[in-house]
């Protein structure tokens, strides 16, 4: 069955597919690189990794373009209290941005930063003013008309039929109930970030950016769109004024928004104290794969309340999907095969292939893994499983976690990762005695523990006590529980 997705254009789930054939072009909004994200950025980011590994698993070739913006007024604003450069500034939370997504296991989109494309932006406003879509001001910058835009309101379902010619906004961000023209460029303030272009010297406002890079990158009309749901409303709505005006076709064909994470059942805010970046997270003592799976266990389009009960309970599930594997991979089986695992594999890739066909959601395929887990290790304990059932059980297990990232565990190295940069920043106080901990006696991976057990295992049975003594004291240190049953030495982390 192909992929069902809901469309905010439509405002229906439709079956997706691409122009190309195979190949999905798809373009996500990114973060603007003015602090750390935050987990609810991060909700958004890891609803499109899943949807990018899920098209890819179904057979599409995925190209996926994420903006970096790296010039707008937050930017321009802090880069001047701290004394630094408009790069300078953006460097070091771009980087951050980067890091942060390898640690919760995002895989990297095609990167495009706005202060590379500004040629571009000027000559796209060129076009719009050619066209009298766009018009300068006295001050040099330059506004959408979007009275000359009718299907304006289109993907928000705003109607904005009575609307002033000419009223004005410069902000990139402004009331929602207000529909006016919206700036493409802005003339430079006074000791502001600006480029000279033959449109004149200024600097190109959101909106604009993600027009002109998508289409640069991915063509006039392509596939889909993604973004968290706050941008429907005017960002997407101006990108698709601005773009289609323009070329007089689809700017794209699916639009893809991602429900707001609340936290503890409130809007995130700093002043309400529950404002948490991922770093944060970590510094708690939480490991990314329990972050990564609490943000992918409520399907996109839901509101994910995020609460540390759940952040636990994630742990928890992640280290039943490892204990599981673990047990497939070192335990030993005779020969042969059983029915009920055979059926209970297959049946298990089909429900989640179903769960994530409709409308991708994530819920259903954890708990279709999970209720093959909790069968597969019943006939574990009671002796039943046969060696040819490992390997449709574990490919299984495999196909789970090329959407979900989870299995590897990788934490250890992750999480020291996050204490060396709060050593090395000044934040050693937010080093909580749990990351402490996890680093100290962690920093191993499932392969090394698996390695320090075999190795502990042959020493043991050359009889060499003192060697594998010695290992076994190791993982113990290190918070590794082993131990020794009639299927083989099995492990876990305390
Ligand atoms: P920004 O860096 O503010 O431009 O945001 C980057 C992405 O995070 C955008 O797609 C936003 O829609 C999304 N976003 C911001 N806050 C939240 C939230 N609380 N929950 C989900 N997504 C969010
Ligand atoms: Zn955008």
């Amino acid at each position: 069955m192909a992929l069902r997705l809901y469309n905010t254009m439509s405002s229906r789930i439709e079956e997706f597919h691409s122009l190309r054939k195979n190949e999905v072009r798809m373009y996500a909004c990114g973060p603007t690189v003015y602090d750390y994200g935050h987990i609810g950025n991060f909700r958004t980011f890891v609803a499109v990794d899943l949807l990018r590994r899920f098209l890819r698993q179904s057979g599409y070739t995925v190209h996926h373009v994420m903006n970096i913006t790296d010039v707008d007024d937050k930017i321009i604003r802090n880069a001047a209290r701290d004394g630094v450069t408009v790069q300078q500034y953006t460097a070091k939370y771009e980087k951050a941005f980067l890091e942060d997504a390898a640690m919760i296991g995002i895989e990297q989109p095609k990167l495009a930063r706005a202060t590379e494309h500004i040629a571009q932006m000027a000559e796209f406003v060129a076009r719009l003013v050619e066209k009298d879509l766009a018009y300068r001001t006295d001050d040099g910058s330059y506004y959408f008309r979007i009275a000359k835009f009718p299907r304006y309101g289109m993907l928000s379902k705003k109607d904005f039929s009575g609307i002033r010619d000419g009223a004005r906004v410069d902000l990139d961000e402004y009331d929602k109930d207000s529909a006016r023209d919206f700036a493409l460029w802005k003339a430079p303030k006074q000791g502001e970030a600006a480029w000279d272009t033959p449109i004149g010297r200024g600097r190109p406002g959101w909106h604009l950016e993600c027009s002109v890079m998508s289409m640069q990158e991915l063509g006039e009309t392509f596939d889909l769109h993604a973004g968290g749901e706050d941008l429907i409303f005017p960002h997407h709505e101006n990108e698709i004024a601005q773009s289609e005006s323009l070329t007089g076709k689809t700017f794209a064909r699916f639009w893809f928004h991602a429900r707001f994470l609340l936290v503890e059942g409130e809007k995130m805010s700093k002043s309400a104290e529950n404002f948490f970046t991922l770093r944060d997270l970590v510094l708690k003592g939480y490991k990314p794969s329990s972050i990564r799976y609490l943000l992918t266990s409520v399907p996109y389009r839901n509101q994910l309340n995020f609460t540390f009960d759940g952040l636990k309970q994630a742990t928890v599930s992640v280290e039943r999907l490892r204990n599981f594997r673990s047990r497939l991979t070192t335990g030993k089986f005779p020969g042969g095969t059983s029915n009920e695992m055979q059926t209970l594999a297959r049946e298990t890739v089909d429900r989640m292939q179903a769960a994530l066909d409709d409308d991708l959601n994530t819920a259903q395929a954890q708990a279709a893994v999970f209720d093959m887990v909790r069968r597969a290790n019943a006939v574990l304990d009671a002796g039943g499983i046969r060696h040819e059932d490992i390997a449709p059980l574990l490919a299984a297990l495999g196909k789970f976690d090329e959407i979900f990232a989870v299995l590897n565990d990788d934490d250890g190295p992750k999480m020291k990762q996050v204490f060396d940069w709060a050593q090395s920043v000044g934040y050693e106080k937010d080093i909580s005695a749990e990351l402490r901990d996890a680093v100290h006696s962690g920093g191993l991976s499932d392969a090394d523990i698996e390695k320090k057990i075999a190795e502990m295992e042959a020493a043991r049975r050359a009889r060499n006590f003192k060697v594998s003594d010695a290992l076994r004291a190791e993982l113990t240190a290190a918070g590794i529980v082993i131990e020794n049953t009639k299927d083989g030495v099995r492990w876990h982390r305390k």
